[in-house]
């Protein structure tokens, strides 16, 4: 019997173990992935770290899967054997709850997530839900299109939250934020990057971007903001974007897992100002951003590491030892 390769996790803050597997075949509705490329998202490490909770255990993380199709199961159809897809961190969801019934399948009562609750792409081959898989075509290379998958999509939703601004503030530079600078840039907004203190190459890589200012996360911008996103899973930056944007400006949280927001003066909230959270993404925000992002040049800044060295990829990560964003090669 063939076999496939994995980097699971068999308990929280424990390092990945490399596992021989026979390959699975899929069932019904799946769709067997020959991984070319897995990114490595901060979530991996929220779930690596133990900061999500009832991960599936073992697990094999990552979810943002570039592969191409190696089986389908039965009652699959409008996908090629060899064809290219992507695959998010949304893996599937009960399509009956009020929240699936209204099209916000993003907040799912019973939702399936690719590398926490089901098997993800730190391997050789995944098995996917074939309705939550997006073609890819075949332009663009493998390791700098998996980023897209969970920075690019859920970047987009928080992008889509903040709403039409003029200037734009993204705290925390890495993987979403340079992705979404890029489309923000394109749009003809002005992008403001707040990156640790004294994180120069950060800022160099905004600046080089195309971002208009670039400083520390506790910096005033030169001028007020109409939004700001915050990539980085740092609460006291709430504070510190909410002292950024202007009177009705939003402040969107992007990521799953943040530590504790410190109280602050009700005053930073007045006068209308937002603060909202993005929680995981649709198949709408994900056909919208992979059609936006070839049409805006998107390109993504990555350091590849092969698939038995995904520790290291995630200690880089936690480390901030990284410009852009981590993918591994099986
Ligand atoms: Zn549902
Ligand atoms: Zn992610």
């Amino acid at each position: 019997m063939a076999s496939m390769h994995a980097m699971a996790l068999d308990a929280p803050r424990k390092p990945l173990v490399m596992r021989e597997r026979p390959v699975p075949v899929p069932a019904p509705g799946e769709i067997l992935v020959k991984v070319a490329a897995c990114g490595v998202c901060r979530t991996d490490l929220h779930v690596v770290d133990g900061e999500l909770e009832h991960p599936k255990l073992p697990i094999v993380p990552g979810h943002e899967i570039v592969g191409r199709v190696a089986a389908t199961g039965a009652g699959v159809s409008g996908f090629a054997i060899g064809e290219r897809v992507g695959v998010p961190w949304l893996g599937a969801t009960c399509a009956t709850c009020p929240y699936c019934r209204s099209g916000a399948e993003n907040l799912c009562d019973t939702p399936v997530f690719t590398g926490y609750t089901r098997d993800g792409g730190y391997a050789t081959h995944a098995v996917v839900d074939a309705r939550f898989c997006f073609p890819l075509g075949e332009k663009g290379d493998d390791a700098e299109i998996a980023p897209w998958l969970c920075a690019g999509l859920i970047g987009w939703r928080s992008y889509r939250m903040a709403g039409e601004c003029k200037r734009l503030g993204l705290y925390g530079f890495g993987a979403a934020a340079h992705i979404l600078a890029q489309v923000a840039i394109w749009q003809g907004r002005r992008v403001f990057a707040f990156t640790r203190n004294g994180d120069n190459a950060a800022q160099d890589f905004a600046c080089a971007l195309g971002a208009v200012w670039a400083g520390g996360s506790e910096q005033a911008p030169p001028e007020p903001l109409d939004a700001a996103i915050i990539f980085a899973p740092v609460g006291a930056l709430v504070p510190a974007a909410l002292k950024a944007v202007r009177k009705g400006g939003r402040v969107v949280c992007g990521g799953i897992h943040m530590s504790d927001i410190p109280s602050f003066p009700y005053s930073l909230l007045w006068e209308e100002r937002h603060v909202m959270s993005v929680a995981n993404l649709t198949r709408t925000d994900a056909n919208e951003f992979l059609s936006i992002a070839p049409k805006a040049g998107v390109h993504c800044e990555v350091t590849r590491y092969p698939l038995a060295r995904a520790n290291e990829a995630l200690s880089d990560l936690r480390e901030g030892r990284l410009q852009g964003a981590a993918v591994l090669i099986p």
